[in-house]
């Protein structure tokens, strides 16, 4: 039994916490009633309030080191210490608020001070993000969209060799909680030989994990796949916003542009690789007749446990079904496991060239869609490309998303023996084209 594999805390909100027991420990970034933003960690229903518990004088060593790196409302710094300074902040922060612990006294004595209620904060984007890049090593999506273009060979002959991404827009990324206003732009009409100029008719989300990277590497150096692992400070959500329409008509020959530069969403807590520990999994064996990784995507640590078994889900809620007090529709059921490459791959592959990562930069990892209906990341592929609609308990059908709909992303990482953890909500609700 590890550490983390049994431990209650004395905050009482945080043991059975679906998102934030003590066992998860999240970084984010805060602030209350319009304060400046500061470093936390989720406990339960509370935030620990780092900066103030440092004034405190609650942390030392190695553990203090790595919170003065998180003042100023950005973790880049903290990200940039690495797996040492993440590791000493863990267990003294679990040593503070487990179950019998000698601080206890000291830390509820101060109350909202050091632990103000979730409820009471606005989060904030946990670090200045230079660069994003958005992969696409979902393999079940890849397929069913491929399919949608080419019945026949649904999946391009690099696939299998490289991991695929592209540069995305670092300056419209967005925590949870912001509205994501319709964008406008150029579109084909079926049948037309000529664009034309409005709001975009064909809005979808795309169920991504977000990856942060730490300490990165210098321009014209690379990160080896066997240490690339230890250059990814922690995990989020994202919803990669896409517009179908937009996309369909300008994304030949170099790639998506606007149709996904307007919004990104993210949740807003970084959970570590200590934390998901016990949810790593060996990466699915490739099928029959599949190539081999190229040798510097190849690491048999990486392959044995470079995979994490996180369960994904989406939520539809509508204007109407807020109205009635509908329950949100769930559209996707999902899990990490259905990425064709690992993380430490990802950040591997993005290096190999000498390009420079740096802490703070965000990796999406593509649409994660399973095989089965009930499994596809995105409306595109659950509707077949607004073929099939759907309908709602409120009567309402759905090709794609129109204003006033939320989409609501969350994350659930399960094991016998193990407490549960949770990232918390990506949310975000379509607002008219302005
Ligand atoms: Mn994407």
């Amino acid at each position: 039994m590890t550490q983390t594999s049994i431990t209650r805390s004395w905050v009482a909100s945080a043991n059975g916490h679906s998102d934030f027991p003590l066992q998860n420990l999240p970084l984010g970034v805060f602030s209350i009633e319009g304060g400046a933003p500061r470093s936390g960690v989720a406990i339960g229903d509370h935030i620990f309030d780092l900066e103030a518990a440092l004034d405190a004088g609650l942390f030392d060593g190695t553990a203090r080191a790595a919170v003065e790196a998180t003042r100023g409302g950005q973790l880049n710094a903290f990200f940039e210490l690495g797996r040492e300074a993440r590791v000493a902040l863990r267990e003294r922060l679990l040593e503070l608020f487990a179950e019998g612990s000698t601080l206890h006294g000291k830390i509820e004595a101060q109350g909202a001070k050091l632990l103000p209620l979730a409820a009471n904060c606005e989060m904030h984007l946990p670090a200045k993000i230079n660069d994003y890049t958005d992969f696409y090593v979902g393999i079940e999506h890849a397929q069913n969209v491929g399919k949608l273009f080419r019945p026949d060979n649904p999946l391009l002959p690099n696939y299998k060799y490289v991991p695929i991404g592209y540069h995305g827009r670092a300056s419209t990324i967005r925590p949870s909680g912001t509205d994501v206003r319709r964008p406008k732009g150029q579109t084909l009409p079926a049948g037309q030989t000529e664009p034309t100029f409005g709001p975009c008719a064909r809005l979808d989300y795309e169920l991504e994990l977000g990856i942060w990277i730490g300490q990165g590497n210098e321009m014209g150096d690379s990160i080896a796949i066997g240490d690339a692992a230890d250059h990814i400070a922690g995990f989020c959500l994202l919803n990669d916003w896409s517009a179908r329409d937009i996309q369909a008509w300008e994304y030949q020959p170099l790639g998506p542009f606007l149709s996904k530069s307007f919004i990104t969403s993210i949740s807003p807590w970084v959970v570590t690789a200590e934390a998901l520990e016990p949810f790593r999994r060996a990466q699915p064996a490739r099928p029959e007749g599949d190539p081999q990784p190229l040798s510097y995507l190849f690491d048999q640590r990486d392959q044995a446990a470079g995979a994490f078994d996180i369960e994904l889900e989406v939520l539809l809620l509508t204007e109407t079904m807020r109205e009635k007090n509908l329950p949100a529709h769930r559209l996707t059921l999902s899990n990490t496991q259905h990425m064709y490459w690992t993380v430490a791959q990802m950040v591997a592959h993005h290096s190999v060239n000498g390009c420079q990562l740096q802490a703070g930069d965000l990796f999406g990892s593509g649409t994660l869609s399973g095989p089965q209906s009930g499994q596809f990341g995105s409306l595109l592929e659950i509707t077949e490309g607004g073929k099939k609609p759907i309908e709602l308990a409120s009567g309402e059908v759905r090709k794609f998303l129109e204003d006033g709909d939320e989409i609501i992303l969350r994350a659930r990482c399960s094991r016998e023996g193990f407490a549960s953890i949770g990232f918390g909500e990506c949310r975000g609700k379509v607002l008219p084209a302005r």
